[in-house]
């Protein structure tokens, strides 16, 4: 038995962190989790630096993780449009994120465009990435409730996933942006899903605001959910989503599988180390249980 857990780091992670990092450091954090064993690393976003400066040196970290002859496949980028595609694709990216949510009001405020409008957005992305052979990973947002409108529809979301999958994403992640799922809210939406959906693509993205991430997982996984997003040491949080706390810490992840006996392919040991590398470097701690006892155990 084994999941898979796509690491959102260096990407989803630092984008929410108010210190903004040297490239060096992302760098240097990026090759500590590929030596902790995520074959999938969130690596940056190609985003206007005047919206995001955390993320303003996406160019300079690609090329420096070139010049380390890192394999890209397993580093996706997040594109908010066509010109952000074409930068990746002109740095040889191999696989980029785009996303949208299932609230009006949440897309209009994160990207400043109506759902229908963020998915043309993403359709003319997915056609160039086609042409170009680049692999596309799609992000739901506000799946399981939004800041602005309370709850959010499953039928808006089984019609923007199913237009996901039509523009060619080989993975669709459900994002719970600000942490407001439980384990029953995440088993009927698995349930919903099912009947007409290959649930092998799904992904699921949750937030620990709340404590529920874990148990949320749990859920998902005993549903027949087998890939999940995390953020080592708990990084990140939502600028547009008050309170939202981190991403689920990695940490936290691969621990319950690992006492689970089912395989990650992480070494926890490694990941604590990557995690504390970056925290010392934010200046911050984390609220990853797994880490803390991790922790203490090597103290
Ligand atoms: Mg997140």
């Amino acid at each position: 038995m084994s999941v898979r857990i796509v690491e959102v780091g260096p990407r989803d992670g630092l984008q929410n962190e108010k210190t903004i990092l040297d490239t060096n450091s992302k760098m240097q954090f990026i090759e500590m989790l590929i030596e902790a064993g995520f074959s999938t690393i969130e690596a940056t976003s190609f985003v206007r630096s005047e919206k995001i400066p955390q993320m303003s040196d996406a160019k300079e970290l690609i090329e420096g993780l070139k010049a380390k002859s890192i394999n890209f496949d397993m580093l996706p980028c997040l594109v908010p449009n066509l010109k952000g595609f074409e930068i990746a694709n002109d740095l040889g990216i191999k696989e980029i994120a785009v996303f949208t949510a299932t609230s009006e009001e949440f897309n209009k405020k994160n990207i400043n465009a109506t759902i229908d409008e963020s998915l043309e957005r993403i359709r003319l992305v997915c056609l160039e990435a086609q042409k170009q052979k680049v692999k596309v990973r799609g992000y739901i947002s506000t799946v399981f409730g939004c800041p602005y409108e309370g709850d959010t529809s499953l039928d808006t979301l089984k019609l923007v996933l199913d237009k996901l999958f039509s523009f060619g994403c080989y993975e669709v992640s459900l994002g719970d942006t600000i942490g407001i799922g439980h384990p029953e809210q995440v088993k009927k939406i698995y349930q919903f899903l099912k009947a007409t959906t290959d649930m092998s693509k799904i992904a699921w993205h949750f937030h620990d605001t709340r404590g529920m991430a874990l148990a949320n997982i749990y859920s998902a996984y005993q549903e027949g959910a087998r890939t999940f997003d995390s953020s080592a040491g708990g990084l990140g949080g939502c600028p547009y989503a008050k309170g939202a706390s981190g991403n689920v810490a990695s940490e936290d992840v691969v621990q319950m599988f690992d006492l689970m006996g089912i395989s990650t392919g992480i070494d926890l040991s490694k990941l604590v180390k990557a995690s504390t590398f970056i925290l010392s470097k934010l200046g911050r701690s984390s609220a990853s249980k797994a880490y803390q006892a991790k922790i203490a155990e090597n103290s």
